[in-house]
């Protein structure tokens, strides 16, 4: 029977049980025994998980308290310097610092995981960083996987994507010199590894699926070489995209196995067929790790069969990635619609089709033939589904032409008649949308939720706040208001709840940083608008105030990156049907009177596929969708969107190509210096850069943001400045947020008298 294995299951727990043992830790409430308790339960559990699933191998090395990469850190003894830890004998609370900062450091830096969600710590790495192997709490892990008595497989960060994805912190230093002594040390491990009875070892190499440089090609082959002879079975692993370009020279390593994705990149199949030595396993990473979809097992098997045919012994069968990316299970979702949810497969769900398949290929498809009947039939009803293809949204998306994606004229010509329009002083203010979710707001939609306030009620209360906020926001005196975002538990969650083609899942959590997880919706179906979403609530923020209200909206792109999308269809479809969604509710916020309307994109960036080859496809059609959710207006209607994050620099002509009248970034962390960019490029529209960090409750100085000012109209031409904060104000409490928004306001002011 093919072997099955995984490597990793969701660490968080099904209800999120990590996350309320972690926050307990940190508040002090529990000692750091109860954490590792809670900690060995859970992993204790997902073995059993695994074991009752029918895995050949039981998964370590998979657990970590925070983040992966920080334990790998701490594996090897590679802390960030600043914070004088002895990696011999750090305590968890040490670890947490390096995760959260405490009062003399920073924490570390934290960024994406490649192009999922989940954000790991970036290992800071400088000229003298010397790696020394702490093995035990690893060691424990398998120790306790193995005392079930069922072989055990760990799973290592590989020694090349470790150093990819760390920086290095002394000016000038190459990351990649470290290598050899880094090498020394995972040498170290395998050999302890193959003492302890473990037979094989996973070693991740996702940065392989990214444009590497040659040099780091070359120590690739070299370094996997020598760690290959150390004593357990290598199973070198890739993931996330397409290899094939590297699977000629991958095959001839002495490794003793490969894991490739082929849910992501089915297509490599091919060529690792053509090159597979005769003594290596071939995992195949066919259930796809990303997603939540129930698989096409019958469409598997048949590609499986052959290989299986070929392979024998050495085929084994796994999802594409850990599946820390997906919910635990499916059994918590109680509530949701059960024809929908015959379509889904979470993380265990993912663990029985693995079986099922493995079954199929040893005994028959005729053994698991009422399984495979039930994986077809609930396809078959998905693809027929009148709840997922709606024939107005397709004719829809088909009659799009260049025009739906474009302003009535270019810029400059809107920029005259919206400066007409509009009124506004030079460096008009703003806010980007939300402010404070207080306590009681937060209660009072989780009252709502419960049924326990009617809709009228929460809605009358919502309004209140919105009142609320207007004022506060007329006293202060900015010129831009905004309804304050009070009704919105989530920018997409608002949405996607008023949008067909959307489904939520009560449990489905995933783990996004350290105890903090999100519940992505699933984007099922086409994507329809049965009714105005904003336009009540705009319209009446608006009918108190004179200024001008900003409209809020999410943006399609920032829509679909953060929901599970559709398997069915390319991305890039599902993101017209969401502009078009965007563009309607644009349309009737114009007609309702609302003169400009914002629409974020604070996930545009993430959207970039890993490979280069393949950036400026997405780029195009993301840069479109959101044209088309923002052109339907006349030219005195001012588009805003929002982005905040610190990457531009590559996709400055992209972000130009939205045409988007304003666009305010996130710029004060950098202290303006992300603009520089924009003006190198000479990006043409308008530009709010952030003038204060929103993620601290420290108010800054007039004269602060003042210095920031000044240094942004260095850049750009003040007549296309505006001031605004970094990004929204919901994590805030208000009385920092009004006495930061009055120095902001005047900040403003005493700048305009300088121009
Ligand atoms: N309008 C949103 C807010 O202010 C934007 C949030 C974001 O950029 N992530 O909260
Ligand atoms: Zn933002």
């Amino acid at each position: 029977m093919p072997r099955i294995h995984i490597s990793g299951f969701p660490r968080i727990g099904a209800q999120r049980e990590l996350k309320f043992a972690l926050e307990s830790f940190w508040q002090g409430a529990t000692p750091a025994a109860a954490l590792e308790n809670s900690a060995a339960d859970l992993r204790a559990r997902h073995w059993e998980q695994q074991q009752r699933a029918g895995l050949d191998f039981l998964c370590a090395g998979d657990f970590a308290f925070y983040d992966q990469m920080l334990d790998h850190c701490l594996l090897f003894g590679a802390l960030p310097a600043r914070f004088g830890f002895d990696a011999a004998q750090i305590t968890l609370a040490e670890q947490f610092a390096l995760a959260r900062g405490n009062a003399a450091q920073p924490a570390m830096e934290m960024t994406k995981w490649f192009d999922t969600n989940y954000h790991y710590l970036v290992p800071e790495l400088t000229a003298d960083t010397h790696f020394a192997l702490h093995p035990e709490r690893l060691f424990a892990q398998i120790d306790a996987a193995a005392a079930t008595g069922q072989p055990v497989k760990p799973t290592l960060i590989g020694p090349l994507t470790f150093l990819w994805l760390a920086k290095s912190v002394t000016p000038g230093f190459d990351r990649l010199a470290h290598l050899p002594a880094l090498r020394t040390q995972y040498q170290m491990l395998l050999q302890e590894l193959a003492r302890r009875g473990v037979e094989w070892v996973q070693i991740d190499e996702p940065a392989l699926a990214l444009d590497l440089p040659p040099d780091w090609l070359a120590a690739f082959a070299q370094c996997h070489t020598a760690l290959a002879a150390c004593g357990p079975k290598i199973l070198l692993a890739s993931y996330f995209d397409s290899v094939a370009a590297h699977a000629e020279w991958l095959c001839r390593l002495p490794v003793h196995g490969h894991h490739i994705d082929l849910a992501r990149a089915p297509e490599q199949l091919t060529i690792w067929q053509a090159h597979l030595p005769a003594h290596a396993v071939l995992s195949a990473g066919v259930i796809d790790g990303r997603n939540i979809w129930r698989h096409d097992l019958r469409a598997t098997l048949a590609v499986l069969a052959p290989l299986h045919a070929a392979l024998g012994e050495r085929l084994w069968l796994a999802p594409s990635c850990s599946l820390q990316h997906v919910p635990v299970s499916l059994a918590a979702e109680t509530s949701m619609d059960g024809e929908i949810r015959g379509w889904l497969a979470f993380a265990s769900e993912k663990l029985d089709e693995l079986r099922i398949l493995a079954r199929a290929l040893d005994e028959g498809s005729e053994a698991v033939r009422s399984e495979l009947d039930a994986a077809s039939a609930a396809l078959a009803k998905r693809r027929a589904s009148y709840r997922v293809l709606n024939a107005v949204v397709r004719r829809r998306v088909a009659a799009l032409t260049e025009v739906s994606a474009r302003r009535h004229s270019p810029f400059a010509a809107r920029q005259a008649v919206q400066s007409q329009a509009l009124q506004l002083p030079a460096l008009p203010t703003t806010s980007i949308g939300s402010f404070p979710q207080t306590p009681e707001i937060r209660q009072a939609r989780a009252a709502h939720k419960r049924g326990e306030i009617s809709a009228l009620d929460y809605l009358q209360q919502m309004r209140a706040e919105v009142a609320d906020a207007v004022a506060r926001q007329e006293a202060l005196g900015l010129d831009v208001l905004v309804h304050g975002e009070a009704e919105r538990n989530d920018m997409v969650e608002f949405f996607g709840e008023r949008l067909w083609g959307y489904v939520f899942s009560a449990n489905g959590w995933v783990q996004s940083y350290g105890s903090r997880c999100v519940k992505p919706p699933i984007i099922y179906g086409d994507i329809h608008r049965p009714e105005a979403m904003t336009v009540e609530m705009t319209r009446y923020a608006q009918s108190l105030t004179r200024r001008h209200m900003k409209g809020m909206l999410t943006g399609p792109v920032t829509m679909l990156q953060w929901s599970f999308v559709r398997d069915d269809q390319p991305r890039e479809k599902t993101a017209l049907q969401l502009a078009l969604a965007i563009r309607d509710e644009v349309a009737e916020l114009e007609k309702a009177g609302i003169r400009i309307i914002q629409i974020d994109e604070p996930a545009f960036r993430e959207g970039l596929p890993l490979k280069r080859a393949e950036q400026a496809a997405y780029l195009d059609w993301a840069a479109r969708a959101f044209r088309i959710s923002a052109s339907p207006v006349s030219d005195a209607t001012q588009i805003h969107t929002h982005m905040c994050y610190s990457e531009f620099n590559d996709i400055l002509p992209a972000i130009a190509a939205m045409d988007a009248d304003v666009i305010t970034i996130e710029t004060s962390r950098s202290r303006m210096e992300l603009l520089d960019a924009f003006g190198e490029f000479d990006y043409p529209n308008e530009i709010g850069p952030g003038v204060y960090d929103i993620h601290s409750p420290r108010v800054p100085s007039v004269e602060e943001m003042l210095v920031l000012l000044e240094r942004a109209a260095a850049v750009i031409p003040a007549e296309r400045l505006w001031v605004n904060p970094d990004c929204g104000l919901k994590t805030r409490g208000w009385p920092e947020t009004e006495l930061a928004l009055c120095n902001m306001v005047e900040a403003a002011r005493q700048m305009r008298v300088r121009l």
